[in-house]
């Protein structure tokens, strides 16, 4: 395994780590979500992600749950939570960035999680209804509290990222340290174009969700839909209809051919695809079978073969980068 500075900071963070979206307390048993955390702990993965909304609270009480069965040394791995999106049972306080519900918030994750402190702590969106400055208040305090060791932002603006960092720097508080956006070869705009200047003069460290765009990258919908995925769980039509696209699809079914050419799987050449960008800090996998991590933790080994000729091969068929 590689490990990543997270952009200027100093902790590591492994190039690959393992997300619970959807699947932890939702799409699989927490007997295949402990296989999960155990081949990628085993294979040198220390970071596991997970947000306070995923399964309404239950995806982080099955990871703390597997925490502590496994008793891992607490110093080999960092987790996350995400705050916005609320757990269950919802309420006018009990989401969105406001202090309280970031701190309330991040006292029902730890107890959630069996944790006594988060090493990552997102806002999971931007929330309209806050000021920047109330939450970058809360979050200082919780890191002064040392429940939280480091604080960033999940799909802000630029705008809203560097606001943030100035009200930091003028209240000599900590500001965000890390952005988790959509990264992919069909989602690009943030990471390659609006965060650059981020990245060259404030360090932002990234780790990058969806890096098979929700499984249409792993090429098992080039010619069929498969039928037992994520896409046809219920209430999940309108992730069903945003990934499904036709010209998703034929971008698929053209860079596994030079994935086939490659000698590779087109998981893997999609996630090494991600793994080259340099301000990638980390790619979250995410994986409903023990089989598929298996197989995605493999994709450094493809990284020596994405040469500037087969990143170009991939440019062309993907026609989507953006204009700096
Ligand atoms: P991906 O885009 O990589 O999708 C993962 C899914 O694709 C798996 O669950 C599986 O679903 C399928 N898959 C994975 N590997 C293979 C393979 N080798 N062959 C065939 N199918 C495969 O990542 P996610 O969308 O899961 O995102 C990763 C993590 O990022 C999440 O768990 C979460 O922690 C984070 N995230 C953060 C968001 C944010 O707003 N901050 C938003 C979304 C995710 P199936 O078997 O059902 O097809």
């Amino acid at each position: 395994m590689e490990y990543r500075r997270l952009g200027k900071a100093g902790v590591q963070v492994s190039a690959l780590s393992l997300g619970s979206w959807l699947t932890f307390g939702k799409q699989i048993s927490d007997e295949v979500a402990g296989d999960l955390m155990t081949i990628a702990y085993e294979n040198g993965i220390n970071f596991f992600d997970n947000a306070e909304g995923y399964a309404g609270g239950k995806s982080e009480e099955v990871m703390g749950k597997i925490l502590k069965a496994k008793n891992w040394d607490r110093e080999s791995y960092l987790v996350s939570s995400k705050v916005f999106f609320g757990a269950e049972p919802k309420g006018p306080n009990r989401v969105g960035l406001s202090r309280k519900h970031v701190i309330e918030g991040c006292h029902a994750a730890l107890k959630r999680f069996q944790l006594d402190y988060l090493d990552f702590y997102f806002c999971h969106r931007p929330d309209v209804n806050t000021p920047i400055e109330e939450t970058v208040w809360a979050m200082n305090t919780l890191l002064q509290q040392g429940k939280i060791l480091y604080w960033g932002t999940s799909e802000w603006s630029a705008v809203e990222i560097m606001e943030a960092i100035k009200v930091a720097k003028e209240n000599h508080l900590i500001g965000p340290t890390m952005e988790q956006p959509q990264y992919n070869m069909i989602e690009r705009n943030k990471l390659e174009k609006e965060y650059l200047l981020l990245f060259r003069d404030y360090g932002l460290g990234t780790t990058i969700w969806s890096p098979l765009h929700s499984g249409v990258l792993s090429g098992k919908y080039n010619n069929a839909d498969p039928g037992d995925t994520r896409l046809h769980l219920e209430g999940l039509d309108w992730l069903k209809n945003r990934t499904l696209a036709e010209t998703k699809i034929e971008i698929s079914k053209k860079v596994t051919a030079i994935a086939q050419e490659l000698g590779v799987s087109m998981p893997k050449l999609a996630i090494a695809w991600c793994l080259r960008n340099p301000n990638v800090s980390t790619v979250i996998l995410g994986a409903s079978k023990a089989e598929q991590l298996k197989e995605n933790l493999t994709a450094l080994d493809v990284l020596p073969l994405l040469t500037e000729d087969v990143m170009k091969r991939i440019e062309d068929v993907l026609q989507n980068k953006p204009f700096i």
